[in-house]
């Protein structure tokens, strides 16, 4: 009888043991769908125009057809080029750029450019301009309609370093656009990048950069250079090929920064 009762005992005492070892912890509750929703801070509402390639509410216009109020000459003199009938035409008799009087980081770049109905010239002598992104970085702009040229300077390069991935120039005479969606350098304290630039571009619509890495200035002749800076003005080219004077309209700019 004493040993019955002593099994028991250690039998119950086994039980309490193992019942210690289940303990319960709390478990998760059921997953419902607004626990990955949030509602704040709300996007900031923009109009963004009645036509395709009006200026964003939220847009810096830099050139709305009438003046150049916006630009300056690089040299910071009144800008050179002559505006007429809404346009803002290359002169290239004065030899200057021009550029935006304030300066931009990370930015979407929206502008039309036009080269003459009876342009001349071939290769990099046929409507070549550009424009160049922090005053450093220059996304070609170039009469390819029929044109071949080195293809890392064609229209829709970023100069120098990247092709585009097609073509989809307007003949001379019609109007081209660029949006430019722009993501500035982050520089190391010594002066190298820790961030490269990197951008997208499309033209006439169409994807010819996609996110591609910008690997330094784009030089006429020499690799790439890393030069640390800060913001820059958007510039737009003077090239002084012999072809007819390439013109620009609607230029606006959202500030990403
Ligand atoms: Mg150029």
């Amino acid at each position: 009888m004493k040993k019955t009762l002593l099994v028991l005992a250690v039998l119950v005492a086994c039980n309490a043991l193992q019942a210690q070892d289940k303990k319960e912890y709390p478990k998760p509750g059921q997953m419902t769908h607004d626990m990955t929703e949030f509602w704040e801070p709300q996007p900031k509402i923009v109009d963004p125009g009645k036509e395709k390639g009006d200026a964003p509410s939220d847009a810096i216009v830099l050139f709305d057809g009438k003046d150049l109020s916006q630009w300056m000459s690089p040299d910071g003199t009144e800008p050179t080029w002559k505006v007429k009938n809404g346009v803002a035409t290359v002169v290239k008799e004065n030899g200057k750029d021009i550029r935006t009087k304030q300066e931009f980081g990370s930015c979407q770049l929206h502008l039309e450019w036009c080269t003459p109905k009876n342009i001349t010239g071939s290769d990099q002598g046929r409507g070549n301009s550009g424009v160049y992104l922090q005053g450093m970085y220059e996304v070609q702009i170039l009469d390819c309609y029929q044109n071949e040229t080195y293809a890392n300077g064609m229209v829709g390069s970023i100069y120098k370093q990247s092709a585009p991935l097609v073509n989809p120039m307007k003949k001379p005479g019609e109007w081209n656009t660029y949006d430019i969606i722009y993501t500035a350098p982050v520089f190391k304290e010594d002066g190298t990048y820790l961030y490269e630039p990197r951008v997208t571009v499309l033209l006439n619509g169409v994807l010819v950069q996609n996110n591609t890495t910008i690997h330094g200035t784009t030089e006429f002749i020499g690799l790439p250079r890393t030069v640390k800076h800060g913001d820059g003005p958007i510039i737009l080219q003077m090239h002084g090929d012999p072809s007819e004077p390439i013109s620009f309209r609607n230029i606006w700019i959202r500030d990403l920064r």
